[in-house]
């Protein structure tokens, strides 16, 4: 992942840079909000974290201009403090989501994975897999054109694993994307989630399967 880190104190930047690092992802970090614009429109970062308070022009200032050159890059923005105003300006700026100094790190990596993937299933408009096809738009499911009843989380579950087609996707990156759930849901849940969701979409062609101690991987049918 390629991850901007616009942080002016430089300790905090060097640890988040360090994190990150550790998970193989590549950040780029920037105390400045001023030049941010020009660098977003030439690297393609896949998710920005921005300090509200920089010198120059502010996190909030600088997440305007980014959003009025037409970015839909999701931003985590970072607030010194747990004020509300921030918060909400932030949110009205654009802003994906928010986290309050201090934070443990791992939380911010937690919600910078789930920010990239909400933005992922976003960006996907029509998936088909066999006779299988995922209209992102109407959030609705067809085999053979005929409509598949799913539940919100069934919707979910199933966009993101036919973006993944062909790759297991871990159960815990799975349950952070349904809402109300998170990596602590339990493994039941999610399994049981599945087989209702495998019984709806195996007509169509295409096998979900559970893969033991990791997760779960759709495929085309004949391929198994
Ligand atoms: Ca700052």
């Amino acid at each position: 992942m390629h991850v901007l880190v616009v942080e002016d104190d430089s300790p905090l930047a060097e640890s988040i840079a360090t994190a990150m690092r550790a998970q193989g992802w590549r950040p780029d970090v920037s105390a400045r909000g001023e030049p941010v614009p020009a660098s977003l429109l030439k690297d393609s970062y896949d998710v920005v974290v921005l300090d509200i308070g920089l010198p120059g022009i502010d996190g909030l200032e600088t997440l305007r201009r980014v959003r009025e050159q037409g970015s839909t890059l999701p931003v985590l923005m970072l607030t010194a403090r747990d004020a509300v105003d921030d918060r909400v300006r932030g949110l009205e700026c654009g802003a994906d989501d928010y986290l309050v100094k201090p934070f443990a790190l791992s939380e911010l990596l937690a919600r910078l994975r789930a920010l990239v993937r909400r933005h992922e299933l976003r960006r996907s408009e029509t998936l088909i897999l066999a006779a299988l096809r995922f209209d992102a738009a109407a959030r609705r499911a067809f085999i053979d054109e005929q409509p598949v009843h799913l539940s919100a989380r069934e919707c979910i579950v199933l966009q993101y694993l036919m973006l993944k087609t062909g790759s297991v996707v871990p159960r815990d990156q799975l349950a952070a994307l349904v809402p109300g759930w998170d990596a602590g849901t339990s493994a039941n849940a999610l399994e049981l989630l599945i087989s209702r969701l495998r019984a709806k979409v195996e007509p169509g062609g295409v096998r979900l399967r559970t893969v033991r101690g990791l997760g779960y991987l759709l495929e085309p049918a004949q391929s198994a």
